[in-house]
């Protein structure tokens, strides 16, 4: 439960940052003609927010892999929470893959959580 909660948040987060730079953007533009050092100061607090933000995305999925090696490890998937579902295969990229049958979800060994896309960009075949 807390893990699809921390995986649904990385996955927004980066789009919900977007949305809040180019509110601080509009915010700044208008400011531009009503207040010009306030515009100053967003600018300046956006450029240190990058900092705060970049902090958030590194804890944030270093939380997310300890409880998705964590489930692993206790043979359930972490998405899905199915049981004796997982199927282990060795990668040329990473140490092996984890697949879940349940819900289809693939893991590098590290926890880390593989789109379906990158697996396919290795198959040639796919381009026929
Ligand atoms: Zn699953």
């Amino acid at each position: 439960m807390i893990y699809r909660l921390l995986a649904k948040f990385n996955d927004d987060f980066g789009l919900f940052v977007f949305f809040l730079y180019l509110a601080a953007f509009i915010l700044a533009f208008l400011m531009v003609f009503i207040f010009p050092p306030g515009a100053l100061a967003l600018m300046l607090l956006g450029l240190i927010g990058f900092v705060g933000v970049w902090l958030i995305v590194v804890i944030m999925r270093f939380f997310e892999r300890i409880l998705a090696r964590k489930a692993l490890g206790d043979d359930r998937c972490p998405c899905c929470t199915v049981a004796s579902a997982l199927v282990v295969t060795p990668s040329k990229e990473w140490d092996s893959v984890v697949c879940c049958d349940g819900c289809g979800q693939l893991f590098e060994s590290g926890g880390r959580r593989i789109q379906a896309e990158d697996e396919e960009e290795d198959d040639p075949e796919d381009d026929l």
